[in-house]
């Protein structure tokens, strides 16, 4: 059994190991890996853990204020686009790309035979959202979603650029990028107009047009949406291309061979494009956005012709959840600054965190971390395990159905709690919270864009819709959910059980409803049923947790009871209908669980039976 955990110790939530003190991380990271695989892995979590706390937090807040900047052009007007960043930004990107956090889930890493599963990335890329909120987390997230895109669709002739976009070796990688907004659209990505033709005498197609929204601008491994000549119009036209950074006639522009163009412009070493400006934006500075127009830019056709939006989806799905554990990290960063500062602040005689009002603020901050950080890592675990299966040419038509269900769900859930999490945290340093010195400021800044990019909350409510009319995707949903409440037999989660089952039931209806419901009355409901999967689905998982906890055969080693008081928790605030908001239950968890939940104390198993036999 772990020690709880003395908040009161640290000064802030830098210079800790972000690793160590993330007991949900831990604790996913155990479930969703093997043995095995934990084994492996373990170490070199806790060290990232402490260089991301350490240094990379350091970094991110100097690379705030002095991100990177845009040269067009030289003195001569001839065109440079040359991106110049800070020092600091490659330190980062030799931390986390030599950590392997992208490498090591495409190419068997040392020790081991066999690449890590995608979700030792999304477990490393996390730990880097505590510090890189958005900003340099977004081109480590394209540089392993356009590596996966080359591993799935790629023939071999670009694998020069997959072999850089997974090297550990900083000199030797390049950086992925994924150009679809066009300023007539961003959801309706059928709406792209950029044009592709291939030129026989240069031995290359050519694009031409604009991309209004471009991360990552200056990536080598960019992949960009076009039409070629008479495709039909929408998405079912659109193919997809790598547009390199560097004339391609040279070969592949590694991190390595940039070095030679820092002091002076590289001119026909350039691919033709024009990167017209940086957009001044309210966050994730350290990653450059900014507007390209292709004239005539060289490009490779990746996969098939006309096929490119269904292979960008597959891109898409994995930078969804990228997005969504970042999210989950934008939370825990923000909890930990909470935590910390209600430990040590003192007001009117007592610290903080003694006072009833804050304690349930940290309580329920706390359950919604870990309750965000469970259903992504389970939908990464299901992602996962699809591409594990299509590695080894397996069947896995369930996995897919459920992954395209829970994977836009994670992403629009967590987002929107990146925000209030981050907004709330800055609260709780009081009017520190809003001053630049502090790091809740940032964090806030950079959580508002979580819901943006990748689809916004409603796009990702359609897709929902899409998964179930197209996939029947509640099929195996439903199967899941039925084999966790089944299992789920512990007296001390009987209350708690009776609540989910009974939304359980009504979100069946709800199914039901919607499956004979017209299109607009569908629409409608999609972002509310999204959001009662989530609650649903997250409350038999955290249940499921708490059996096992319960049991003893879970996280922890012993039975404990900290598990059930989370799950219970969570349906409390999530799915019960509580008479007069609760104000008259006389419930008071937020103060009889507080050490439990907040500082990780263990529980004894039978004082929750009684709790809820004496209720
Ligand atoms: C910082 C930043 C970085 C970005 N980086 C990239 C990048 O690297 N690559 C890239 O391709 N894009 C990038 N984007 C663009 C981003 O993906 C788009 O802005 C986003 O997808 C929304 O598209 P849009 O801006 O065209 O808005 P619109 O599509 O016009 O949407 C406007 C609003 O309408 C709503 N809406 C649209 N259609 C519907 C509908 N059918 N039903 C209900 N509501 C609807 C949306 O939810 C949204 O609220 C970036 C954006 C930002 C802010």
């Amino acid at each position: 059994m772990e020690d709880s955990i003395d908040y009161g110790k640290f000064e802030e939530g830098r210079h800790v190991n972000y690793w160590e003190l993330d007991r949900r991380l831990q604790r996913e990271m155990r479930r969703v890996l093997s043995d095995e695989e934990f084994d492996w892995a373990q170490n070199r979590l806790e060290e990232l853990g402490k260089d991301i706390g350490h240094t990379v937090a350091d970094n991110a807040d100097y690379i705030d204020k002095h991100g990177p900047e845009l040269e067009t052009y030289d003195k001569h007007g001839d065109v440079k686009n040359f991106v110049r960043y800070p020092e600091e930004q490659f330190e980062d990107e030799r931390i986390v790309y030599e950590a392997g956090t992208v490498a090591d889930s495409f190419r068997a890493p040392p020790g081991r035979d066999e690449p890590m599963p995608l979700t030792h990335y999304l477990g490393m890329i996390y730990l880097l959202g505590y510090a890189e909120s958005g900003g340099f987390a977004c081109p480590v997230a394209m540089t392993a979603g356009a590596a996966l895109v080359l591993e799935k669709f790629d023939d071999g002739e670009l694998k020069e650029y997959y072999d850089a976009l997974t090297a550990r070796d900083h000199d030797e990688m390049i950086e992925g990028a994924m150009f679809l907004t066009e300023e007539q659209g961003g959801s309706d990505v059928g709406a792209n107009e950029t044009v592709a033709e291939y030129d026989e005498d240069a031995g290359y197609w050519k694009l031409t047009g604009e991309k209004w929204f471009c991360s990552n601008i200056d990536g080598e491994g960019t992949l960009a949406l076009g039409r070629t000549e008479d495709a039909p119009e929408g998405t079912d036209g659109l193919s997809m291309f790598l547009v390199p950074h560097g004339d391609p006639e040279d070969g592949v522009m590694t991190k390595g061979r940039r070095k030679e163009f820092e002091d002076e412009p590289p001119g026909d070493a350039l691919n033709d494009q024009l990167y017209r400006r940086l957009k001044d934006k309210l966050g994730t500075t350290a990653v450059p956005t900014g507007e390209v127009e292709f004239e005539d830019t060289k490009a490779y056709l990746v996969g098939e012709e006309e096929n490119g939006f269904k292979q960008m989806t597959e891109m898409l799905n994995l930078e969804r959840l990228s997005n969504a554990v970042i999210s989950c990290a934008i939370i825990g960063r923000g909890l930990l600054e909470s935590k910390i500062h209600a430990a040590n602040r003192e007001a009117f005689g007592s610290t903080i965190d003694e006072y009833p009002l804050m304690r349930e603020d940290l309580v329920d901050m706390t359950v919604d971390h870990e309750a965000a950080t469970a259903y992504t890592f389970e939908a990464s675990r299901i992602f996962a395990e699809r591409e594990e299966a299509e590695r080894a040419d397996e069947e896995a038509d369930e996995t897919y159905r459920m992954m395209r269900l829970l994977t836009p769900i994670a992403k629009l859930r967590t987002a929107r709690m990146a925000i209030d999490t981050a907004s709330y945290a800055t609260e709780v340093q009081g009017g520190n919270g809003y001053v630049e010195d502090f790091v809740t400021e940032r964090l806030l800044r950079d959580a508002q864009v979580m819901p943006i990019w990748e689809g916004t909350e409603n796009i990702l409510s359609l897709d929902v819709l899409r998964a179930l009319e197209r996939e029947n995707a509640h099929e195996p949903f439903m199967r899941v959910m039925d084999e966790r409440l089944d299992a789920v037999t512990h007296p001390a989660l009987d209350e708690t059980k009776a609540t989910v089952n009974e939304e359980y039931e009504d979100l069946k209806k709800a199914l039901a409803t919607l499956a004979g419901e017209d299109a607009d009355y569908a629409q409608l409901s999609s972002k509310r049923l999204a959001h009662y999967i989530f609650e649903v689905f997250t409350a038999g998982l955290l249940l499921e947790q708490a059996q096992e906890d319960l049991e003893g055969d879970g996280a922890t080693e012993e039975p404990d009871g900290r598990s059930a008081i989370i799950a219970r928790r969570f349906v409390q605030n999530y799915l019960e209908d509580r008479e007069a908001r609760g104000i008259t239950s006389g419930d008071r968890l937020p103060l009889e669980q507080f050490d439990a939940v907040v500082r990780f104390e263990s529980v004894e198993p039978g004082s929750l039976v009684e709790t809820v036999e004496a209720d």
